[in-house]
């Protein structure tokens, strides 16, 4: 380790995402999107017994959706929700218990 320039970075950025982020420090050279904007859904491909559905929407973390997929926002989460592709809401991990609440 060591001599890596980009470390520094890295570790603000951690920080910023693991909610470390202390006032007074300076992170809006990060650049970082506003929540909304972050991607904490993802959508993945159907199981092969719902073949009938062009995706399943999944929290972030959910173990059905393994690392399959794509992650988006929330309003992508809900403009895929909207259509015109089929997107179910996975059973097991419940999005839209969150996405509905958001703010
Ligand atoms: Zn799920």
């Amino acid at each position: 380790m060591g001599g890596d320039v980009h470390g520094s970075a890295d570790a603000a950025v951690r920080a910023v995402v693991e909610g470390r982020a202390r006032a007074g420090e300076n992170y809006a050279s990060l650049d970082l999107p506003p929540p909304e904007q972050r991607k904490r859904w993802r959508l993945s491909p159907p199981p092969h017994q719902d073949g009938w559905a062009d995706a399943y929407l999944h929290r972030r973390d959910c173990g059905q959706a393994g690392s399959t997929g794509a992650m988006v926002s929330g309003e992508e989460a809900l403009a895929a929700l909207a259509g015109p592709d089929v997107t179910v809401l996975c059973p097991v991990c419940r999005p839209d218990t969150v996405l509905k609440d958001r703010r």
